[in-house]
């Protein structure tokens, strides 16, 4: 019988695969009804030769030193700081919002931290309770501000205006006072040197990991006997949408190679304003690959297709709650990663969540004594 049988080959059930393997020696089987590792991080060369990412822009970025630390068993680091602009009222123009976005969106020429306070100072609006993610932005910058860079991406990105959103959405992007249009803050920011692909492969490459790609759980959970599961897919989709579907928000992605060298200055653009697209990506910018030709991928959200982005609402988190009761209840399961805890994360807290439930497994079940 296996020890573990882990479902998903994303973050979450990599990480907690190889340190069940390494560190206890524990057999384990990795599966994923996907054709590949690597979750939603999946990159791969396409037709020409050009490293991009199938599931849209990933970008490393963390402050903990531990899972930098963790990763680096894996894979070495290409520096990289993001930089996004935003095609606003014809310009390409910095988001998050700064000092420089401000001046040459209203053609003016603030130079202190202090001007540009003042500046958002009398545009805010006042909002007694912070709820909203249009209550986040309106009384940080003002409207004018938010229609223009915030109301029509977010419609798009998610289906819902901003006032039907948590906080926690927008507040992902908070405007600044200096001239800093990086997109990031993190201590920590870089690509994995040879991609995310790679870096998965060096993960699972383990005597005790058996991999089955194809695969789905529920094809196969009454034949393999395992001791634990580890599942990381959709929690609604384990519990077969007893209580209703847990609302998720999808993207279809086009990816396109062209016949330049260069097709924007970034590596992201985001389109706010008049584009059915949210944001185009061009990955040579993340990589750094030289190449004669250049691989980019628009992004268009919508209801339907792969469960990308849990969708962060007080009844959808109520929602969430009914299944994770029915979670602490079923023996010999933990639900790890984006889906299966429907939280909106970011890969490192991804890796964070995953290894602390390693430490709770080892708490649980320590290893044996070696003979
Ligand atoms: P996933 O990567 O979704 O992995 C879950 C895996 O489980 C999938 O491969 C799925 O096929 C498999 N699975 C599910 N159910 C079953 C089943 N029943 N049977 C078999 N297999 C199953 N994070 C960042 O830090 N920086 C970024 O720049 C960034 N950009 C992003 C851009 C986009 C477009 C998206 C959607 C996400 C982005 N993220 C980013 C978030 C990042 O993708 C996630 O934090 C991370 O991939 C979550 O890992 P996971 O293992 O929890 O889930
Ligand atoms: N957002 C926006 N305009 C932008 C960038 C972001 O309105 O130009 C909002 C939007 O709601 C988005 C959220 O801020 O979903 C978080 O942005 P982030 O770039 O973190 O989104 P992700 O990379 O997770 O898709």
């Amino acid at each position: 019988m296996l020890d573990w049988f882990v479902v998903g080959a994303g973050f979450a059930g990599s990480v907690i695969a190889e340190r069940l393997a390494s560190q206890r020696g524990d057999s384990v089987l990795v599966i994923d009804r996907r054709s590949h590792l690597g979750g939603n991080a999946y990159d791969r060369l396409d037709a020409s030769g050009i490293l991009i990412h199938q599931y849209g822009p990933h970008i490393f970025h963390t402050n903990s030193d531990a899972i930098v630390q963790y990763l680096s068993n894996f894979t070495e680091w290409r520096p990289y700081e993001h930089r996004v602009l935003a095609s606003v009222d014809g310009q390409l123009l910095p988001i998050p919002i700064n000092r420089t976005t401000i001046n040459r969106l209203y053609g003016l020429s603030l130079t202190t931290e202090e001007d540009v306070e003042a500046f958002y100072a009398a545009q805010a609006e006042q909002v007694a309770d912070i709820a909203t993610s249009e209550d986040v932005v309106v009384s940080r910058v003002g409207r004018d501000l938010y229609e223009k860079f915030f109301r029509g991406y977010t419609r798009k990105q998610w289906g819902l205006d901003p006032s039907e959103l948590d906080r926690s959405v927008t507040a992902r992007v908070p405007a600044r006072t200096n001239d800093d249009d990086r997109y990031f803050l993190d201590k920590f920011q870089a690509m994995p040197l040879h991609g995310y692909s790679r870096m998965f492969d060096r993960m699972l490459n383990h005597p005790n990991i058996a991999v089955m790609l194809e695969t789905d759980y529920e094809e196969i959970r009454r034949s393999i006997p395992a001791r634990n599961v580890i599942y990381t897919g959709a929690i609604d989709e384990y519990f077969g949408y007893c209580f209703g579907r847990l609302p998720y928000r999808s993207l279809r992605f086009e990816h396109l190679t062209c016949d330049c060298e260069w097709y924007q200055p970034v590596a992201v653009v985001n389109y706010p304003q008049d584009k059915p697209f949210t944001r185009i990506t061009e990955y040579k910018h993340l990589t750094g690959q030289n190449h004669p030709r250049t691989s980019l991928t628009f992004e268009y959200p919508c209801d339907s297709g792969d469960p990308y982005y849990p969708i962060p609402r007080q009844d959808n988190q109520e929602l969430y709650n009914r299944y994770r009761q029915l979670a602490e209840q079923t023996e010999n399961v933990r639900f790890v990663g984006r889906l299966a805890t429907y939280r909106y994360y970011n890969m490192d807290q991804i890796v964070g969540q995953a290894l602390a439930e390693f430490r709770r497994i080892q708490g649980e079940f320590p290893p044996c004594a070696e003979p």
